[in-house]
């Protein structure tokens, strides 16, 4: 259908929330790492839905488990077993090494599953005193828009006139484990943290933090949880970004591209006793592990590792980044990022991000700013060296120019 028959941009306007702001561009087709708008242009999506997209659109393994399984049955609830939570439970175990698991649908609803199994994990293992338990958690963090974790953003814009909040958050600055150190007592559970911060503008951590960040939270009886949700299933070139420094999480939240960008799939993974408290009654969700997400995220896992994408973003987000480093413009403060996770962080001079985020969309290339003066770079973990190539073309031109 033609944009001129239906005015999607003000018909979203009119009747939408207007909790977005989106590029103007209506899409209507995807393909690996292309997708198309309504009026047949081809762009080269540099977001991937929030890297949910990691494996490419429309993938056509996924697509194939989605429809055959919708075919046969999608939810049970969990008042009753179906024949694809315990495979899932199988090979998610299997590939990510953890011992329990707990399915849930969106990003934030696990991170708000994680916070209620390690106050728990406190109360009934650790002894802390009923009510008091206390989690350490970042400044800048990104970790959903549910209430209870908005409470603890630093974001003005993510947390301003939606209080009252939960207490029990501690904010200490992200990167520095003195800090850490200092803010851990007796009643802390947990330290929930983004092993690199993507909404905050893909900011990564000195070497080294995590290291130390593990050994505090061994020597505390403390458990490291992990927001892998944007990091996590190759993102940054490794299954997971805790390897990069070669630790091991307590607690790891997956979501995003557990499904390819298919269905809302997300999962609590736990490494010891802290899902282990959880008794029937006490947690749930009405789709949570239901069958057709289950199948739908066997076979995002399967294509991920089959199809060798982690290994893939490695090369390709090296490849990426020593493009970016080359680019020889005064409109660049920085560019950063691991695997395929990037970022390009512009002089406040330059202007703001958005513009050029536009000036790409006319080259085909759809990016998306963050924080004002940053542009985030994360194409689906299927693209290829030429599709670098093209890419960096198209960026270097656009940052050149000067929009300020
Ligand atoms: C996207 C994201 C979430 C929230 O996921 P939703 O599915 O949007 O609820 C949580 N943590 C991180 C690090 C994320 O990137």
């Amino acid at each position: 259908m033609s944009s001129s028959i239906i005015d999607f941009i003000a018909t979203e306007a009119r009747f939408g929330a207007q909790n977005y702001a989106p590029i103007g561009v209506v899409l209507s087709r995807g393909e690996g790492v292309w997708v198309w708008d309504t009026d047949g242009n081809r762009y080269l999506d540099c977001l991937s839905a929030y890297s949910a997209v990691s494996q490419g659109h429309c993938h056509p393994k996924i697509l194939a488990a989605m429809v055959e399984q919708a075919h046969r049955l999608t939810l049970t609830s969990r008042a009753f077993h179906n024949d694809q939570l315990a495979l899932f439970y199988e090979e998610i175990a299997a590939l990510t090494g953890s011992h329990k698991v707990l399915p849930m649908n969106s990003g934030a609803e696990a991170v708000e599953s994680a916070i209620k199994s390690v106050r728990k994990w406190g109360y009934e293992v650790k002894g802390v005193p009923d009510g008091q338990a206390e989690i350490i958690v970042c400044a800048n963090n990104f970790h959903g828009r549910t209430l209870g974790i908005v409470g603890f953003s630093t974001d003005p814009e993510t947390h301003g006139h939606f209080g009252p909040f939960a207490p029990g958050f501690k904010i200490i600055p992200f990167g520095d484990a003195a800090a850490l150190e200092q803010a851990i007592t007796p009643n802390t559970v947990a330290f929930l943290v983004e092993p690199i911060q993507g909404e905050a503008g893909v900011v990564i951590p000195p070497a080294g933090y995590f290291t130390k960040v593990r050994e505090l939270c061994t020597a505390n009886n403390v458990m490291l949880v992990l927001d892998e949700i944007q990091t996590g299933l190759g993102r940054t070139g490794k299954l997971l970004a805790e390897q990069h420094e070669g630790i091991e999480a307590d607690v790891t939240l997956l979501g995003k591209a557990l499904s390819g960008g298919f269905y809302p799939v997300s999962a609590v993974l736990s490494n010891n006793d802290v899902l282990g408290t959880l008794r029937p009654g006490q947690h749930g969700s009405t789709f949570g592990g239901n069958p057709l997400a289950c199948a739908v995220a066997r076979a995002a896992m399967r294509v991920l590792v089959e199809e060798g994408m982690i290994e893939n973003a490695a090369r390709q987000g090296a490849r990426f980044l020593e493009g970016l480093k080359d680019i020889r413009a005064n409109t660049i403060r920085e560019v950063r990022g691991r695997g395929l996770m990037l970022a390009v962080e512009l002089h406040p001079e330059a202007g703001r991000a958005r513009r050029y985020c536009e000036a790409l969309q006319g080259k085909g290339i759809l990016a998306k700013d963050t924080h004002e003066q940053t542009i985030r770079i994360a194409p689906p973990l299927v693209i290829t060296s030429d599709q670098v190539d093209w890419a960096l073309e198209r960026l270097a031109t656009t940052l050149t120019q000067d929009f300020s």
